[in-house]
């Protein structure tokens, strides 16, 4: 299956003893020039690229109080140093947080500090040698950019937000990562990560209204550019087509059909994700949102509804106020944006959908916090809304819930190993040993509970589940979309 060795699964936590450099050799695809031309970056490295590198990280400190502060407070206290699942998977060094921070930190201190420039030795400051590009290379593309480790640290440094400006700096020298290049440059020009035109997407749908009649007898919508549908559903293209994510996509349409709202997906803005965050391009970042503000104008919606995506509801939750300038023509009585959870919650406390919870009893569930979800967003407007609403979903649909170890979920969630745009195949093995703590997490509820059926909210989480499960000896079909558990529990009664 693999030529490396997937980890094996012990009791959580066991910190690993260090090996130097075991990880070195793990890099992604580096971009084509017409893949790098399509996300406005030089196509190959510039000859002046340190010049280049250097002056843009001088942009990105003075352009970020945050990034200025993060490299400017650590005091090397360690106690991140155990807290990233690629460190825990690998135990590689150079995947400890404070590590990772210091292979940019130490560029910036001997560029743009005193010490750095007069005493570098004295202060861990380097040249930017193609050495030090090439480390970047490979150690910025494995963090997921999950912010596990900020929640530990006592200043809040937050090893995402290095990363982030790293692989800008990379893509800035010419040295982009194809798999997420590639991505939005489909976005930009067809309006979804996998370059699904609008005649296939209508196709596409239409199966699916097909596959729900034939499953319920019932006649449930799935419509594309419907003009004035109340609600714009925002969701990965992933949920187009891929297992399982397509069941959460039915179970969408039939809450919405249940509830009687008029919904569409848009042709033009078919896509949730925003690959934009992981390179840190904020550039790209607007560019590809503003798409889903232009079809929600266009299609004359009331509101838009983010579907179960991770980072693009974290896009949407924390910065899409500040990406679009004049959202007037959507109807004030609803939070903006909303998340399907939190519709779906809604409906259920105000009993407008009829659920039978022991349509599910046949599962064991638990729930896995996505990291964009549980730490760079909220849901329903209270603290710890983004844990309890998902939850409490669950639960009003299903009769056996069990979580996942305390020190594993919440804001302490494990990264599924594939996050921050590291899902592609060229890197299996860090993803594999990446999701390890969450593999054992996850052993400890089956070994107990007899859990057979993990659910997530992240498309991202999702693929990487199906994918990764088999590794550890788990069935790939326990990862189950949420709203496949709401789907399910339903009942839709008839067509009258
Ligand atoms: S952000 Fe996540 S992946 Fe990156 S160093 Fe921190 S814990 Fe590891
Ligand atoms: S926890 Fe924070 S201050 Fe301590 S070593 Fe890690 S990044 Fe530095």
């Amino acid at each position: 299956m693999a030529d490396f060795d997937t980890p094996v699964l012990k009791e959580y936590p066991i910190i690993p003893l260090i090996k130097k450099g075991s990880m070195a050799h793990s890099k992604p695809y580096v971009a084509k020039p017409d893949i790098q031309a399509g996300v406005g970056f030089p196509g190959e490295l510039v000859d002046n690229w340190q010049e280049v590198g250097v002056k843009k990280l001088g942009e990105l400190v003075s352009g970020s109080r945050a990034l200025q502060v993060f490299l400017d407070t650590c005091v090397k206290c360690g106690a991140c140093t155990d807290k990233c699942h690629y460190y825990l998977g690998t135990s590689d060094p150079l995947n400890m947080p404070v590590a990772r921070q210091d292979l940019l930190r130490s560029v910036y201190r001997r560029y743009y500090t005193f010490a750095g420039k007069f005493f570098p030795k004295l202060v861990g400051a380097k040249d930017f040698t193609k050495d030090v590009l090439d480390k970047w290379y490979s150690y910025f593309h494995q963090c997921s950019q999950c912010r596990r480790c900020s929640v530990f640290c006592p200043y809040g440094i937050d090893t995402a937000e290095v990363s982030m400006a790293a692989r800008e700096i990379l893509d800035t020298v010419g040295v982009g990562q194809k798999y997420c290049n590639e991505i939005l440059g489909k976005v930009h020009k067809i309006g979804n990560n996998l370059g699904l035109p609008k005649p296939a997407l209508v196709d596409t749908m239409e199966g699916l209204e097909e596959d729900i009649k034939d499953e319920t007898g019932i006649d449930v919508r799935v419509p594309v550019d419907q003009k004035g549908a109340d609600v714009l559903l925002i969701t990965p293209s992933a949920d187009f087509f891929a297992e399982p994510h397509i069941d959460g996509l039915i179970g969408y349409a039939k809450v919405f059909h249940q509830a009687g709202i008029s919904w569409t997906v848009s042709s033009y803005a078919s896509e949730a994700a925003n690959f934009s965050m992981f390179i840190g391009s904020n550039e790209n970042l607007l560019k590809t949102a503003t798409r889903i503000r232009d079809a929600a104008y266009d299609l004359g919606v009331k509101r838009i509804v983010v579907g179960e995506c991770g980072h693009a509801w974290r896009v949407a939750y924390s910065f899409w106020n500040t990406l679009f300038k004049d959202m007037d023509f959507l109807d004030k009585k609803y939070p903006m944006p909303s998340h399907i959870c939190e519709v779906t919650h809604d409906l259920i406390q105000r009993g407008a959908l009829k659920i039978n919870k022991e349509a599910n009893d046949h599962r064991r569930i638990t729930f896995h916090d996505s990291c964009n979800v549980a730490r760079g967003s909220r849901m329903g407007n209270i603290p710890g809304g983004q844990f309890i609403i998902p939850r409490e979903v669950i639960k009003a649909c299903a009769n056996n819930f069990y979580d996942m170890a305390p020190e594993t979920i919440h804001e302490n969630t494990f990264c599924c190993g594939g996050g921050g745009g590291l899902l592609t195949d060229d890197l299996m093995e860090l993803r594999v040993k990446g999701a390890l703590p969450r593999m054992e997490a996850l052993k400890q509820v089956v070994d107990e509970y007899d859990v057979n059926t993990f659910v997530a909210i992240c498309a991202i989480c999702k693929t990487q589940f199906a994918k990764t499960l088999p590794y550890y000896k788990f069935d790939m079909d326990m990862i189950t979309s949420l709203h496949q558990i709401v789907g399910d529990s339903l009942e839709l009664g008839t067509n009258d």
